[in-house]
């Protein structure tokens, strides 16, 4: 098959050629590589950058999507407006060697997020803070310390934290937990927050102040020309050659490799031997409207339960674009279609941890990434485990070659 018909059909389809890697072509049968990398997000290009320049090692990375940057992959859609095609990715982190890392193939924009929440028509900055408080429920509340022991009037205690509505009710009482996380969250998940671990909802604070950014990570900052930029100048390097729209079951055997990194999700990997991990999917609706500005903030989440929608994002807010439209997505959460999120729950754990202890025994083969060791992490999180993760399998595989 030609590589620029497997590139994308669909892509082209819609006018935006523009956001993928330029294409090679399948590499001649037979051509041997060091390591085959299955995924070209966060986890695979990572992993493929630093085995190509740090190692030397020749690589394939192989994509069944028709683009590189997995999940966070960025464009321009039909209005000229650069949109995520997978929802709103928003950079943050703590960690210098991360940013430090990515720095090598972007300029970044200072961006700090802030989300409202639409509570009846009101929109109150979210997560909970003083002022939330204060327009929720026309307060006057002056003080941390008088958000403090407001707030402590309406917790109820909970003994032992163990789930997503324990987290929230122990700090702000049932009647917040209910207007800001219940109906999100059982939307979000289609479970109610008592059946999730605790990790998820403590993914977003309560505060007593008036901060009212999402995130206070020490940086915060999108990719100044977007992700799937920076995700070509990952990519581009002689020793790596990118195959798109094929998935990994098509070059297995096509292309010999001493190692396999995979980071697709890992029952797959195994043949669903152990039955299937439980994933939750989304639906997104992609929009265009003629105005400038649909909203006033990037994001507003939508926490009714009979609203079918989590959160709208506009993206102009995100990428600094100036342009007389302006582009939305709405976030529809589905069990059917592509696994987006690992669902933190003890008995997936336990299925996962059966898989990893396959992964363990297989060998010639390492998982990284989301959904190839089932862990609810943000981008950063990614970066720094397959960084971590090169570091680890770099001598090995260099002691292989020589040999
Ligand atoms: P992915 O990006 O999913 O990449 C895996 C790739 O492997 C995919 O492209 C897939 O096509 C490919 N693949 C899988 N199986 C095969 C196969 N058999 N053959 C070939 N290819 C295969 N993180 C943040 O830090 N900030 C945010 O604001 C944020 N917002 C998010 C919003 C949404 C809606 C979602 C879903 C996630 C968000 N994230 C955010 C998380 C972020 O998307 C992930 O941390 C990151 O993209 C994970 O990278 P990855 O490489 O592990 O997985
Ligand atoms: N959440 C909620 N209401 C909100 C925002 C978040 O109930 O307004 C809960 C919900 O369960 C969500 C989780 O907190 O899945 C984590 O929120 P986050 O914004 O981190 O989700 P993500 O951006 O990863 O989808």
């Amino acid at each position: 098959a030609e590589m620029s018909t497997l590139i994308s059909a669909e892509i082209e389809e819609r006018g935006r050629v523009e956001a993928v890697v330029s294409p090679t072509g399948w590499p001649d049968q037979g051509t041997h590589y060091d390591v085959m990398v299955v995924g070209a997000g966060f986890a695979g290009a990572v992993m493929a950058e630093r085995l190509a320049s740090q190692s030397g090692l020749r690589v394939l990375v192989v994509d069944r999507r028709p683009h590189i940057a997995g999940n966070a992959f960025d464009h321009l859609d039909q209005a000229g407006v650069l949109i995520h095609q997978y929802g709103p990715h928003i950079f943050h982190t703590n960690s210098a060697d991360v940013f430090d890392y990515l720095s090598q193939f972007t300029e970044w924009r200072p961006y700090e997020h802030r989300v409202l929440a639409d509570i009846d028509g009101k929109l109150v900055p979210m997560p909970i803070n003083r002022t939330t408080l204060n327009v929720l429920y026309d307060l006057d509340l002056k003080t941390d310390e008088e958000a403090e022991a407001y707030l402590e009037s309406r917790a109820e205690p909970v003994e032992v934290i163990k789930t997503s509505a324990d987290v929230v009710i122990s700090k702000v009482g049932r009647e917040l937990y209910e207007t800001f996380f219940q109906g999100y969250t059982r939307k979000q998940w289609g479970m109610d927050p008592s059946e999730l671990d605790k990790s998820v909802t403590s993914r977003v604070p309560t505060r007593t102040n008036t901060d009212d950014r999402y995130f206070t990570d020490t940086f915060q900052a999108m990719p100044l020309h977007g992700f799937t930029k920076m995700f070509e100048r990952m990519l581009d390097h002689p020793n790596i050659d990118v195959l798109l729209g094929v998935d990994y079951r098509q070059v297995r055997d096509v292309y010999s490799h001493d190692h396999l990194v995979f980071t697709g999700p890992i029952d797959e990997y195994f043949g669903f031997r152990y039955g299937k991990l439980p994933y939750r999917s989304l639906r997104f609706v992609h929009e265009t409207h003629d105005v400038e500005v649909f909203q006033p903030v990037a994001v507003v989440n939508y926490p009714r339960q009979d609203i079918p929608h989590t959160r709208i994002t506009e993206y102009k807010y995100l990428t600094g674009q100036v342009h007389p439209k302006t582009s939305i997505t709405y976030e529809i959460p589905s069990a059917e279609g592509d696994p987006y999120y690992p669902i933190p729950r003890d008995e997936n754990q336990q299925l996962f941890k059966k898989y990893e202890a396959l992964s363990v025994a297989a060998g010639d083969v390492t998982f990284v990434g989301r959904l190839a060791t089932y862990r609810y992490y943000n981008m950063d999180q990614v970066v720094g485990q397959a960084l971590a993760t090169h570091r680890k399998l770099a001598p090995s595989l260099l002691g292989k070659k020589e040999a």
